[in-house]
């Protein structure tokens, strides 16, 4: 719903030289309400991010995505690959929610909370300012010839980048490998796991570059959710926009004639991405909201309302009434809570094991003698953030023996095993259609999970008077 309505011919993008090449972005401070409860939700999300590996659930970190084992732990709840079709709906659900909130509100994600703007907003443009100053200097000092207060400034600035990325780059490992393991490789030699060595190496280069050189770059080459903000909104969705019919045309504060936009820029400077809001919705914004907040600072200072530039809808914005129930957001609101209800009810109604009876490889039953026997193996996942004892109990039985060497097992959280169980009967008192009936259980916990299957033995020849005989002519497949 990108609109240009007030675009200039042949202007460029805000981050873009007249040849194309890149234009580095120098955002002025502001400040205002949108920017404090940024400030306070940028506090916020950076301590959730940090503490959630060291918050321990059940024994497990909150949120830990162990790739190498796979095993992943999340709220208390452990996870083996073959819980991944959980994610699915998980995921789809989560992304359907953040297409309606877009539907609903903009980009209000990229503003507050993607991991991009909190740590860049929220770490290295304060260190920026911090060290260089405001926005006209920076700008002055970069365009100045090599100085020692350029070379100090420049060299202290990248120092502490350096370091805040190395720290962004181990809590973002932390949630792939646990503290334990983290700390002994950070006071180890790189030559004894060089491996692991690389990857925080790799990631901490990354993390410097994006956040010293590419920031903004990022939303608006690499990100494909901005690259969807046209198709996900619509004229009723609430986005940042320009009150073109209450600013224009724009002119001098108290001139006769002219709205109440002074094209004093201010909203253009403090602009992450160097857009002009005044050209309406574009692919650039992220939603910041510090045109808001600097052009409120203006219309106070001028006497005038505030919210020239304002959360409002295309519709708003026209003077025309805002509908809240579109067909969009309804379709998308139900798709995201199908999945999340989906991946909710799934998680809660999984049991704290596995347990699955396997017929054995080789033939499905043996005859020796006058007995015949099957052998199975039972899978067992014990899927508890702790470890715990599962026991096989075999349901009493006066025509079927059962032999099971490892009745009870100890397995470590998202351990398994596979167990034996051995199953005999005396051909001659053989039942019809006798099942195998074995029950696992976890100690000290929930309900216990029945396994079942078919006893194969060889079946009776049956002669036209009805009778039977004994001979152990086999017509089941495989028998011997
Ligand atoms: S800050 Fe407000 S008054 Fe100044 S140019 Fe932007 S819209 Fe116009
Ligand atoms: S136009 Fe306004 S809300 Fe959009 S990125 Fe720029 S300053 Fe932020």
């Amino acid at each position: 719903m990108a609109s240009a309505s007030m675009a200039v011919p042949g202007e460029k993008q805000g981050s873009l030289q007249q040849d194309g090449s890149r234009k580095f972005v120098h955002p002025a401070d502001v400040t205002g309400r949108f920017t404090r409860i940024r400030w306070v939700v940028f506090g916020v999300l950076i301590a959730i991010y940090a503490a959630l590996p060291w918050i321990t659930i059940g024994g497990h970190p909150a949120v830990f995505l162990d790739i190498e084992h796979r095993r992943f732990y999340l709220f208390g709840g452990t996870f083996n690959a073959q819980d991944a079709w959980l994610v699915f709906f998980l995921v789809s659900g989560v992304g359907f929610a953040l297409i309606a909130m877009t539907a609903l509100w903009g980009r209000v994600w990229c503003g507050y909370a993607c991991p991009q703007t909190v740590f860049l907003e929220g770490f290295f443009r304060r260190v920026e300012r911090w060290i260089e100053g405001p926005r006209e200097q920076r700008i002055r000092r970069n365009a100045a010839p090599l100085s020692f207060d350029k070379v100090w400034r420049k060299s202290l600035k990248h120092a502490i980048f350096a370091a805040l990325s190395l720290l962004v780059a181990h809590i973002f490992l932390s949630y792939f490998t646990s503290l334990d393991q983290l700390f002994r490789w950070v006071r180890l030699s790189p030559t004894e796991h060089p491996e692991a060595f690389g990857w925080m190496a790799g990631i901490s280069v990354l993390m410097y570059l994006n956040f010293a050189w590419f920031r903004e770059q990022l939303c608006l080459i690499v990100c494909p959710y901005g690259r969807l903000q046209s198709v996900l909104t619509d004229k009723d969705s609430i986005i940042i926009g320009y009150d073109a019919k209450r600013g224009e045309p724009r002119g001098k504060a108290g001139r006769e004639g002219v709205g109440d936009c002074i094209d004093c820029k201010r909203c253009v400077v403090v602009c992450p991405t160097a857009i002009d809001i005044r050209h309406g919705l574009q692919l650039e914004c992220v939603g910041c909201a510090a045109c808001i907040d600097a052009c409120d600072e203006i219309m106070d200072k001028i006497g005038r309302p505030r919210g020239l530039v304002r959360y409002d809808s295309q519709s708003g914005l026209d003077g025309e009434r805002r509908r809240f129930w579109r067909p969009r957001l309804a379709l998308y609101g139900v798709l995201g809570l199908v999945g999340l209800i989906v991946a909710t009810t799934s998680f809660a109604r999984r049991t704290a094991f596995e347990a699955n009876l396997l017929r054995a490889q080789g033939p499905p039953f043996v005859v020796d003698g006058g007995t015949v026997r099957n052998t199975f193996n039972i899978h067992l996942v014990n899927k508890s953030p702790q470890l715990a004892t599962l026991r096989i109990v075999a349901e009493a039985s006066d025509r079927l023996d059962y032999i099971l060497p490892i009745p009870s097992i100890e397995l470590a959280s998202l351990a398994s095993a596979t167990v034996p169980v051995i199953v005999t009967a005396s051909l001659d008192e053989l039942p019809d259609g006798a099942h195998v009936k074995l029950r696992a259980e976890l100690v000290g916990a929930e309900t216990p999970r029945e396994l079942e299957a078919p006893f194969l033995a060889p079946q009776r020849e049956h002669h036209d008077d009805g009778g039977e005989h004994d001979e152990h002519e086999s017509r089941a497949e495989g028998g011997h």
